[in-house]
């Protein structure tokens, strides 16, 4: 994970938020390739979730009515049991203590130090409050959305409304949420903001264990279709235990990130009934039901929720694809990262081989023909192995070497990032030899 971390802010992946004043607590920001590959992930989420019949998406706002969490019960029960040590200070997740460490050494769990006092847990909101308006009174409290969800539930009726949707139906949106977590960390994996890609899926109460079993599926198929690998994926099943109160049933899809981390929760597929719409047709007095016109039925829907977070399939994204490997005939290895070249922040790469003899100048034009159709990055600075090894260590899949003989036959030499085989491809073939290796 060091070396990821040390990775991604050398080569503009990610950024400690406001690094110049020391940092602030567990937020992070992406760079100019950071930005790339996380619009990738949430691009590829949105055309597999949205562009279908039955999936519609939504924007909905951060802030809402107060009356939405109460509803939610995130208010009242929106929290993590909190412990403090008297002696070091540290503050710790009473139900997680056996991941944590105190900062007494030798490093040991929190409690177990002779020195150690924990204080009794007591109960910790997680959600951020802020106020609207220009008063700081109670009567004006708000909250920073914890979840995107509920912008979803209470858009319900609008949307199946507005776009006539009968159900079985799904609505799916991508955006920020806020928690102020008691223990982030582990860079990108626990952050206080980060973004949530939430579809919630409208069926007939009886065919709910269904479609949960069809989201189940098309969910883990999809973390695999991003290139993460087999044996690093894994279903956890909410125990009775675990299960939320109203849920009848959940799975985590667990991704291996290593080290201490191990097997972490990427997303969570619940089968939630009509908890969420029960909820706010008691708290808003709005009848929040669906009516099935061929059939003479109405009822309150049951839903069945995928939830995923972009930051952290991104983080797994980058630990499944970064490697350091030796390479024949040289001293130096490489560091690669294998990212699928769909999802490679920069798809090709183009160098002139030496800066003379218009070399540039046709490798600019290259550039500027690929640019309309993909991401591109000229690079005419070191050695050609240098430029090779820059591109490997962010993931470009190509790269494109104009040389002496390419004035002469139009035609440049094509690098792929994996195998390092070398092709010889015509410049007016390039684009379409590229696009369809971009899968
Ligand atoms: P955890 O047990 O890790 O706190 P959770 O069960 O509270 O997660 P959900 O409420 O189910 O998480 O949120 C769905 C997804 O949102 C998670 O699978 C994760 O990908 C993402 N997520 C949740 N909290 C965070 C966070 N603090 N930082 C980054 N991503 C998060």
């Amino acid at each position: 994970m060091d070396k990821l971390v040390s990775l991604c802010k050398r080569r503009g992946f990610i950024f400690q938020s406001s690094e110049i004043y020391g940092g602030t607590g567990s937020v992070w920001d992406y760079g100019p390739l950071g930005v790339e590959l996380k619009r990738n992930v949430k691009e590829r989420w949105w055309n597999s979730m949205v562009r279908r019949d039955d999936v519609v998406g939504l924007d909905a706002s951060i802030l809402m009515n107060p009356r939405v969490w109460e509803a939610s019960g995130h208010v009242g029960g929106f929290v993590d049991p909190l412990v403090d040590c008297r002696v070091c200070k540290g503050r710790f997740r009473a139900d997680k203590l056996e991941d944590a460490r105190c900062p007494q050494k030798p490093s040991k769990q929190p409690g177990q130090h002779d020195a150690c006092q924990l204080t009794e847990p007591r109960q910790f909101n997680l959600m951020f409050k802020t106020f609207m308006g220009p008063l700081e009174e109670s009567a004006s409290t708000v909250y920073l959305r914890p979840e995107t969800a509920q912008g979803i539930f209470v858009n319900f009726l609008n949307v199946q409304q507005s776009m006539r949707q009968k159900v079985p139906f799904g609505i799916a949106q991508i955006g920020k949420a806020f928690r102020n977590e008691i223990t982030p960390g582990n860079f990108i994996f626990r952050t206080r903001e980060f973004e949530q890609m939430e579809m919630q899926f409208f069926v007939e109460p009886g065919t709910d264990m269904e479609w949960f079993e069809k989201w189940k599926a098309a969910r883990m198929q999809w973390h695999l279709d991003l290139g993460l690998s087999t044996e690093r994926l894994k279903f956890h099943q909410h125990t009775a235990g675990e299960l939320a109160h109203y849920a009848r049933a959940a799975f985590d899809v667990t991704f291996d990130f290593g080290g201490t981390l191990g097997f972490q929760e990427i997303e969570g597929v619940h089968n939630r009934a009509d908890f969420d719409l029960t909820q706010h047709q008691t708290f808003s007095g709005k009848k929040l039901e669906y009516f099935d016109q061929p059939n003479n039925k109405r009822y309150v829907p049951y839903v069945v929720e995928t939830s995923v977070g972009a930051d952290r399939v991104t983080l797994a994204i980058l630990v499944n694809a970064y490697r350091e490997e030796a390479v024949e005939g040289e001293d130096e290895g490489r560091v690669v990262l294998g990212i699928a070249p769909s999802l490679a922040p920069i798809k090709a790469a183009v160098f002139p081989l030496t800066k003379k003899d218009g070399q540039p100048e046709m490798a600019r034009r290259i550039v500027d023909d690929l640019r309309t159709a993909m991401t591109v990055d000229y690079d005419e600075a070191g050695s050609i192995g240098k430029r090779y090894r820059r591109q490997d260590e962010v993931g470009t899949p190509f790269c494109v070497t104009i040389d002496p003989q390419s004035a002469g036959d139009d035609t440049v030499t094509v690098r792929e990032r994996d195998s390092l085989a070398q092709e010889r491809v015509s410049t007016s073939q390039l684009r379409a030899y590229l696009a369809a290796r971009l899968v």
